[in-house]
């Protein structure tokens, strides 16, 4: 399963995951169609799932146009069914959700929206977070708790070290300001930054990080406890 990186709108991205021994193909979070579709008719690929982490525009406006082009299916959290239009496939936490060579588990992840969720590509060691976890920070909290987002980002703690994390936004040396605020003295966060800047330089995404570096450079991550992850949160919403 190869990974297509795509941009869309200002500073999201989508990923066309592609199995290229059939062309088959699921999209994460179109957030625009156009993009996706220039990519699809270059490349002969045939669009058969679409996957949605949450029901933001920016993470499903693409939907529709795509579903009517390639006849796709669009999958989402049981809970979002309302709010996500022309859905097909409703999914729920922890269920493991395979077609074709596809195989992912799904991680309800509360916090960002209450239906959030995250496709977990075990064999392949992928995750797509949407905007749950960002490289370097996290989702703000609209439809949840702090407590809610804190255990979803420990649910993903749990995975696997080498686990590439693919999110739904470019926002990582906006967030590394952050860090490096509050954590001035972390050798592992500066290589970081560095490694950021020269992929931006050169116009290349800073996705995916690992959750190795994640779990070393990310303050969220790195909270001790529920107070002061909210308190971050909180410190980051006027940073
Ligand atoms: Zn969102
Ligand atoms: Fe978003």
């Amino acid at each position: 399963m190869d990974v297509k990186i795509i941009k869309c709108l200002k500073d999201n991205y989508s990923y066309l995951l592609i199995d290229n021994s059939t062309k088959k193909a699921c999209v994460v979070d179109p957030g625009e169609a156009e993009p996706i579709v220039n990519y699809i008719e270059k490349n002969e690929i045939n669009l058969k799932y679409i996957l949605n982490t949450h029901h933001h525009i920016d993470h499903i406006g693409g939907n529709l146009i795509l579903k009517e082009k390639y006849n796709s299916k669009i999958i989402g959290f049981e809970g979002d069914k309302k709010r996500i239009p022309k859905i097909d496939i409703l999914v729920k936490n922890d269920e493991i959700w395979k077609n074709d060579t596809f195989e992912a588990r799904i991680f309800h992840l509360p916090g960002h929206t209450s239906g959030h969720i995250a496709f977990h590509f075990y064999r392949e060691r992928k995750i797509f977070t949407g905007d749950t976890l960002f490289s370097l920070g996290c989702g703000r909290i609209f439809e949840g708790t702090y407590a809610q987002m804190f255990n979803s980002l420990n649910k993903i703690k749990n995975l696997p070290l080498d686990t590439e994390i693919y999110c739904g936004h470019e926002y990582t040396l906006q967030n590394s300001k952050f860090c490096l605020k509050f954590d001035t003295k972390n050798p592992n966060l500066q290589k970081k930054i560095t490694q950021i800047e020269n992929k931006l330089k050169n116009g290349l995404p800073t996705l995916p990080t690992s959750l190795r570096e994640e779990i070393q450079c990310n303050i969220f991550l790195k909270a001790k406890d529920l107070a002061s992850f909210s308190k971050l949160r909180d410190l980051k919403d006027n940073f």
